[in-house]
């Protein structure tokens, strides 16, 4: 056993768009003994967590739970189920993952129209409705915080259009959820997508969904029942076409996610406990106190960058509170400022991709890492790595600018 060391980490402070820090609670929930799948103990903390998803995507739907897999599972599985080949979708893209929503659902056969605008802009909400007019999709797929810019798209006044014209909207909110207002009934989404490495700073491995009675009427007309599980005579009254996909079929994962509690897959039991424990976290806060929290870390990050003599890049309107970005100054190569803040002080920031790749940084302020501590770790250490890289800057007064607003926020949120 020479060969291969102990398991032994280093402690980062991890300040990108994901993963972030786990909470040290989700941390211990990891480690807890097994349950079997349908263990009344075990099937208590599922319809826990239902509950506790409900109230974290601020809906009453009844279907709320998480697919196992990272984020772009659960996009997956949601547009999977709903989309049947020649099905006409519109997906608005204005950063990397409106590209994945195309790229998802064109392997299912769909017919994507898509509209784009630059990174660093959102939609303006007339514009997509236009849109949707002309193109007259069955589907509107969205990204809500569009991590790869920085960028937060207005929701409700598409959802209202989609819903007058009976189109179904569709919403990554995988970046947002947890960190910022995701309300799910109120802007009128059908089905809506979050994640779990993100602002609930749980691990990457589930993406819990929500999704309603108009996705839920679309699920049962292709319900499949699988051979060598229940009545097969339910089966025959499929009256359209079985959803392409086996383990992202939502109308079976209903089955083992209601009280029928029809096996599919071996549901993944730690990452339950980690997600539960995450949601409990969330809502001992309460989602107002954490968006306030959210808010003002970025507010203390913002003001320190900019005392810094640094540019914020992007629309500053339409900024995603959870994630900051930065144009990389002329003549400072960005990789190599990366590597420094990681190898020296254990910091680690992402850069971008596509069109933004090298132009921009991107700090994260997601769940448990965005915390006054790493908010001043991360100022400072930006700060030395660009002065041993030759920028000239205002030395000294980011950490101060940071501390100010600190000092002067009259805010009730509690500066952990
Ligand atoms: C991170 C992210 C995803 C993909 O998540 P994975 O967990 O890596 O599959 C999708 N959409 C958005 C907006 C994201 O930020």
């Amino acid at each position: 056993m020479s060969m291969y060391r102990d398991l032994s980490t280093s402690l980062r402070t991890i300040m990108t768009p994901g993963p972030v820090e786990a909470e040290p609670r989700v941390l211990r929930a990891l480690s807890t003994p097994i349950l079997g799948q349908f263990d009344p103990e075990f099937t208590n903390m599922m319809n826990e967590t239902m509950e506790m998803l409900r109230k974290l995507f601020q809906t009453n739907n009844y279907w709320a739970f998480p697919i196992d897999g990272t984020s772009r599972a659960g996009i997956e599985a949601v547009l999977c189920s709903i989309i049947e080949p020649g099905d006409r979708v519109l997906v608005p893209i204005y950063g990397r993952f409106g590209h994945l929503l195309t790229e998802i659902a064109e392997r299912y056969d769909a017919e994507v129209v898509t509209m784009e605008t630059e990174w660093g802009e959102v939609f303006q909400p007339h514009d997509v409705i236009e849109e949707i007019k002309k193109v007259k999709p069955k589907i509107v797929a969205m990204v809500h915080g569009e991590t790869s810019t920085g960028r937060m798209q207005p929701l409700k006044e598409i959802g209202e259009a989609c819903r007058d014209m009976d189109v179904l909207f569709v919403v990554d909110a995988v970046a947002s959820i947890g960190g910022t207002d995701v309300k799910v009934d109120e802007w009128k989404i059908d089905a809506c997508i979050g994640g779990t490495q993100k602002c609930l700073s749980v691990p990457s491995g589930m993406a819990p969904i929500t999704f309603n009675s108009r996705i839920e009427s679309i699920l049962l007309e292709r319900k499949k029942i699988e051979r060598g599980l229940a009545d097969r005579e339910e089966d025959k009254k499929r009256r359209r076409p079985v959803i392409r996909s086996n383990y992202f079929d939502l109308s079976q994962l209903m089955d083992y996610w209601s009280p029928i509690r029809l096996n599919h897959h071996t549901e993944a039991t730690s990452m339950l406990y980690a997600l539960r424990e995450g949601l409990r976290i969330v809502l001992e806060e309460g989602l107002e106190e954490r968006f306030l929290r959210h808010q003002l870390h970025e507010k203390a990050l913002i003001k320190g960058i900019k005392a810094m003599g640094l540019e914020l890049f992007g629309n500053a309107k339409y900024k995603l509170p959870v994630v900051t970005c930065i144009t990389i100054p002329e003549g400072i190569d960005g990789e190599a400022v990366l590597s420094m803040l990681l190898e020296d002080f254990d910091i680690e920031i992402a850069s971008s991709f596509g069109p933004l790749k090298g132009k921009i940084w991107r700090i994260g302020t997601m769940g448990f890492s965005c915390r006054k501590k790493n908010i001043l770790h991360v100022l400072g250490a930006l700060e030395a790595v660009l002065i041993r890289h030759g920028l000239k800057l205002h030395a000294g007064r980011a950490v101060q600018a940071a501390l100010d607003v600190y000092d002067n926020e009259k805010c009730a949120v509690e500066t952990i």
